[in-house]
C-alpha cells in the first residue's frame, strides 16, 4: 500500500484512471460527489501544495471538480495555473495545421466508435469504443504526425493516442510548478496510472520525492486512491474529516 504523507508534502495527481473511474468516452466520467471536499480539504493540509495534472484542459478539470480549484496543469503541461491563480500556456501561441482537423473529422467518419476530441493545442483520439481500431489509428496519426517532427508529437494513453506540442509534458509542468510556492521545497508525490504520468512521476524523484502507480500502489482502482488521500486526510486533521467528507471515498 502507498505510504503515509505529512504536511511537507506536496501532491501531484492525475485525474482520470487515478482520482476517477476510467469512463466509456471522456464525457460520462462520474465524479463523485465527496470528491471536490475531500480535495479542498488536502490542498488546505498542504498549504495549497496540491496540483491536478492531467491530460484534459485546465477549464474542464474545474467543470468536473467544481467548486475545487487548485494549481493544475492541463493538456499534459500546455496549460499551467499556479496556486495564486496565474495562468501560463506554452508554447505560447503553437497552433495545429487546419489539414490535421479535416484528416481526423475523416477518419471518426470512416470508422464509427472513434473520438476526436480537441484541445487547445492538440487532439486526442480515442478507440475505447472500437479497440479493433487501435492499429488503424495509429498508422493514421503516425502519419500525420512523423516521429521527427519539430512541434508535435503522439503521446500513448490508455485506448488513445494524443497529438500533442512537443516542448510539453507532465514532467515540465511539474519542475515548473515546484519553482514555485507553496510547491517549492516540499517533497513531492505524484499519483498517476498511464504513460504520460511517467514523466511526472520522474520529475517528483529529482525532487527527492516518489511517483506512485495506480496499478501498483492501488490495485488499479481509483476508489482506493481516494480512499488513500481520505486516511491522509483524516490522519493529518487528527479526526474523522467532516461529514460531507467520504463515506464513499473511504475505500
Ligand atoms: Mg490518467
Amino acid at each position: 500500500m502507498a505510504p503515509d504523507f505529512d504536511r511537507t508534502t506536496a501532491l501531484f495527481l492525475d485525474l482520470d484512471g487515478t482520482l476517477l473511474e476510467i469512463a466509456a468516452t471522456p464525457e460520462t466520467v462520474v465524479v463523485p460527489p465527496s470528491l471536490p471536499a475531500l480535495l479542498e480539504h488536502l490542498r488546505a493540509l498542504l498549504g495549497g501544495a496540491l496540483a491536478i495534472v492531467s491530460g484534459r484542459s485546465i477549464v474542464t478539470i474545474d467543470q468536473l471538480l467544481k467548486p475545487f480549484k487548485s494549481a493544475a496543469a492541463g493538456e499534459h503541461g500546455v496549460g499551467l495555473r499556479f496556486n495564486d491563480g496565474t495562468t501560463e500556456e506554452m508554447p505560447a501561441g503553437l497552433a495545429v495545421p487546419d489539414a490535421w482537423r479535416d484528416s481526423l473529422k475523416e477518419l471518426t467518419e470512416r470508422w464509427p466508435g472513434i473520438l476526436v476530441e480537441p484541445k487547445q493545442h492538440g487532439f486526442a483520439v480515442h478507440y475505447r469504443l472500437a479497440p479493433e481500431r487501435h492499429d488503424d489509428v495509429w498508422k493514421a496519426v503516425r502519419a500525420l504526425v512523423p516521429d521527427d517532427h519539430p512541434l508535435f508529437r503522439l503521446i500513448p494513453a490508455r485506448e488513445a493516442v494524443e497529438i500533442g506540442p512537443r516542448a510539453t509534458s507532465k514532467g515540465v509542468a511539474v519542475e515548473r510548478l515546484m519553482a514555485d510556492s507553496p510547491f517549492r521545497g516540499r517533497r513531492p508525490i505524484f499519483v498517476g496510472d498511464d504513460f504520460t504520468d511517467e514523466a511526472g512521476m520522474s520529475a517528483a524523484r529529482r525532487f527527492g520525492g516518489e511517483g506512485l502507480r495506480v496499478a501498483d500502489e492501488f490495485k488499479g482502482d481509483p476508489a482506493l486512491v481516494r480512499g488513500w488521500l481520505a486516511g491522509n486526510a483524516e490522519r493529518l486533521s487528527g479526526g474523522p474529516l467532516p461529514e460531507r467528507l467520504p463515506a464513499g471515498a473511504s475505500a
